[in-house]
């Protein structure tokens, strides 16, 4: 046992991903598998695959290299750079774009390659991230997009939540909606993919408020940990696959309050503290290099997180009544970002367990 550890519990994956699946196939919702909270590690998304997901998308090229062994249609997340145009039409099959002069570019590598890619151009509904604002600038991008040799218009699509925190809506997917029929209008043809956002549009799936034009939803954190909107629990789905276990390096009871001038600490923050007395305290051997102490939760009863600094994880262990010893360890359930960072780190132990 090396530690720390995140342990990764595929059949969990692929049971919620087989259950968020069928929830979207019954309402004719494709779902793109989205890799990048492991790093499109292949072994991992071998759950989404058998999960029944029907693309399997990454925010980075270089994770989406790492999938190259699956049939399955890639999809590339973060609208892409200039400068890893021939990357993205050597590994991508579609992408998500907003600015023509990327498309054209993209275009230009497809020729070059003799490839063919197809974009989804991303409107922003209210987030404020990626996507365009105003209809003459949507209509244009298409209609310039549509002529270019080497790639397809295939479709279009948002993104929710992630920056402006804007919650999926009937009325924000239903302008959606109509600017695919606007385009669809001017370019006298077909769109087929309507792609309408993360996990946070979820939840609308059980309400019935996402329109039925809508037939294709990106999906990571739902997959993978069984949170939606606000990372809240979505119902059915199991939120523990992903956990962390880290060694107890020092147990000693020692002053709540330290002795001495307080300054700053190792972050330019200054501590402040409660006098609770003398208390038991755990160090584990996990830092901020690894995650940030705010993104853990322990999963034993009577343990509370007072602090970390880059390599130090300390706790007051007072209150919990499980046998703790130099070198046992204990367990945390991440959060998204957190398990993104202990995902990302060298010094995590990456253990799958089937
Ligand atoms: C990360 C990402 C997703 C997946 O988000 P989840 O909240 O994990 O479902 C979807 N679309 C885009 C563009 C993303 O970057």
């Amino acid at each position: 046992m090396a530690y720390p550890e995140i342990r990764i519990d595929l059949n969990k994956i692929e049971t919620n991903t087989r259950t968020t699946v069928e929830r979207c196939h019954q309402q004719g919702i494709q779902v793109a598998g989205v890799t990048k909270l492991f790093g499109g590690n292949p072994e991992i998304a071998t759950a989404y695959v058998a999960g029944g997901v029907d693309l399997l998308a990454d925010s980075r090229i270089d994770n989406l290299k790492r999938l190259s062994g699956f049939s399955l249609p890639k999809m590339l997340l973060r609208i892409p750079m200039i400068s890893e145009a021939a990357t993205v039409v050597q590994t991508a099959d579609m992408v998500l774009i907003s600015e023509p002069e990327t498309a054209k570019a993209l275009s230009n590598q497809a020729k070059a390659l003799d490839k063919s890619i197809q974009l989804i151009l991303m409107v922003d509904v209210g987030d404020l991230r990626e996507g365009l604002y105003a209809m003459k600038e949507i209509q244009e991008a298409a209609s310039m997009m549509d002529g270019l040799p080497g790639v397809q218009l295939t479709g279009i699509g948002t993104n929710l939540t992630c920056y402006g925190g804007v919650r999926p809506s009937r009325k924000n997917l239903t302008q959606l909606v109509n600017i695919k029929t606007e385009l669809e209008k001017l370019l006298k043809r077909h769109l087929p993919v309507l792609s309408g956002g993360n996990g946070g549009t979820l939840s609308l799936l059980e309400t019935g408020e996402i329109p039925v034009e809508i037939n294709q939803l990106r999906l990571g954190s739902s997959l993978a940990m069984g949170i939606g909107l606000n990372d809240e629990p979505i119902p059915g789905l199991q939120q523990d696959a992903f956990l962390l276990l880290t060694e107890i390096v020092e147990l000693r009871r020692k002053p709540s309050i330290p002795e001495g001038i307080i300054g700053l600490d190792a972050f330019g923050n200054r501590p402040v503290f409660e006098d609770r007395g003398n208390r038991m305290r755990a160090i584990c051997a996990l830092g901020r290099q690894d995650i940030h102490p705010d993104e853990i939760c322990p999963l034993q009863k009577g343990i509370q997180i007072l602090g970390a600094s880059s390599d130090h994880l300390i706790l007051d262990v007072e209150d919990c009544s499980d046998l703790l010893q130099i070198g046992s360890y204990l367990t945390f359930l991440p959060t998204y970002g957190g398990c993104l960072s202990l995902m990302t780190s060298p010094y995590v132990k990456k253990i799958i367990i089937t």
